[in-house]
């Protein structure tokens, strides 16, 4: 009999999960607390699908941005950020293979250019081309008039001395991509459980057990706007148990909670506006082409599909506290690189938080606990690393060698 996995968490990396597990020919059982799939961090993400630069940063100082923020595992020695670079490839080609093999239909466009808008950031990039493409990235200095023929929209009146244009790399709709590889898990077998919150993991004499309850809302929609029918199967009430051989727990912020004191995690926000692109015949050019990133104040602009979204304001803190976003400076933003590109009507603000481990890392791999198995992505980069990261995991559960080295990106640097 083939061996029975819980996914805890039905965002981008639980559904990628379930995916994977199930493709390997495990049964699966996704647990959710939400009414659907990507409805907290996998919502409106800045949709960037990027390979992991390491010293990105440091080479486009500000207040953080490439997603990470601070790359401590460089002065440990470059194995993390090495296994993190070749990951993030192998997952961006993950995600092309699984678009093109399951016709996944996710608003995706091709080009990631980060600004380098004066001459000192352009000179500390070009001082890291050699170490980045010796990890087998593919970049790109353009200059600035180079950078503005790939993304004609930009505004002339901004200042851009030079960008790095990397490939693969480009955008895409986090959540519209889980909703379809939701239903190829499902067809591969794996069930779904909404409004069903995992309460606690123990292990007795009857092995690994998932404590898990019936949630529902007391009235009213979830955050997703379209609700599938099918999505809520009412449950039975109160607690409930079930035996499983292994549990995976991609749930973000709360896998502390089911985890126990061994795991902390502070919360990363961040805020999101996104707004229908101005499509005018006169001026086919408005608006972003694919993924524009300015690491001088925090900002990532993407297209997606017939809109624009841009992404910033990022701020670090521990799991409870809230933060008050400045839509604003992201409007702002906006008009800086894309001036007049958006219809100010159907405006959506958002804001979402993520985990994000001490060091910025992932935490993947087997956690202390035995049959428990952590998929938690880091900071911003959670997209771009969700399809490499589910089949990685998988076929370590399913006692396969992993396609990629993930050791140096395992949960043992926290003991
Ligand atoms: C504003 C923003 C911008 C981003 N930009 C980028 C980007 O440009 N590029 C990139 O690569 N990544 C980006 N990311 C990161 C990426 O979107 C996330 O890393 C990724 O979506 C996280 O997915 P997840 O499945 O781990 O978490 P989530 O989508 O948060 O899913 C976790 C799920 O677990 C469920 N859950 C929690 N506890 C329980 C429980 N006890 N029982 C049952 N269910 C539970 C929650 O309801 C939730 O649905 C961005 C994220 C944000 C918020």
């Amino acid at each position: 009999m083939s061996r029975r996995v819980a996914v805890v968490g039905a965002g981008l990396a639980g559904v990628a999960t379930a995916y994977e597990l199930a493709a390997l020919g495990l049964q699966v059982q996704v647990f959710e607390r939400g009414g659907s799939v990507a409805e907290q961090a996998s919502f409106a993400g800045s949709a960037l699908l990027a390979p992991f630069a390491p010293g990105l940063n440091e080479a486009a100082p500000a207040p953080l941005t490439w997603r990470w923020r601070r790359w401590r595992a460089d002065r440990r020695g470059g194995d993390a950020g090495a296994a993190l670079a070749a990951l993030s490839l192998f997952s961006l080609a993950r995600t092309a293979e699984l678009r093109r093999s399951l016709a996944l239909e996710d608003e995706a466009a091709d080009g990631l250019i980060v600004a380098l808008a004066d001459t000192r950031r352009a000179a500390a990039a070009e001082a890291r081309l050699e170490g980045w493409r010796a990890l087998g990235l593919q970049v790109e200095l353009l200059d600035g008039l180079e950078a503005r023929q790939r993304e004609p929209g930009l505004n002339a009146e901004a200042p851009l001395a030079a960008a790095l244009a990397f490939t693969p790399g480009g955008v895409g709709n986090a959540r519209l991509l889980a909703q379809q590889l939701r239903h190829q898990a499902q067809r591969l077998g794996a069930g779904f459980r909404f409004h069903t919150t995992v309460r606690a993991i123990t292990h007795g004499s009857a092995g690994l057990t998932l404590h898990h309850e019936y949630t529902p809302p007391p009235e009213a929609p979830t955050r997703g706007a379209e609700r599938e029918a099918g999505d809520t199967v009412p449950q039975a009430l109160g607690p409930q148990e079930e035996r499983f051989d292994a549990i995976v727990l991609c749930n973000g912020l709360d896998a502390g909670a089911l985890l126990g004191p061994g795991l902390k995690l502070a919360a990363q926000h961040e805020a999101s506006v996104t707004a229908p692109l101005r499509l005018l015949e006169a001026h086919p050019d408005l608006g972003p082409k694919a993924g524009w990133v300015d690491p001088a104040v925090g900002l990532a602009i993407a297209r997606i599909g017939q809109r624009a979204r841009v992404t910033g304001g990022l701020a670090v803190t521990g799991a409870h506290t809230k933060v008050t976003p400045d839509f604003e400076a992201l409007h702002r933003g906006l008009q800086h690189w894309f001036p007049g590109s958006v219809l100010h009507q159907q405006v959506q603000h958002g804001q979402s938080r993520r985990a994000l481990p001490a060091d910025g890392l992932p935490l993947l791999g087997a956690s202390a606990r035995q049959g428990v198995w952590l998929n938690l992505s880091p900071g911003g980069q959670g997209w771009g690393l969700a399809c490499g990261m589910a089949q990685v995991l998988a076929q370590q559960i399913a006692g396969q060698t992993p396609a990629v080295d993930i050791a140096p990106l395992g949960t043992q640097r926290l003991a």
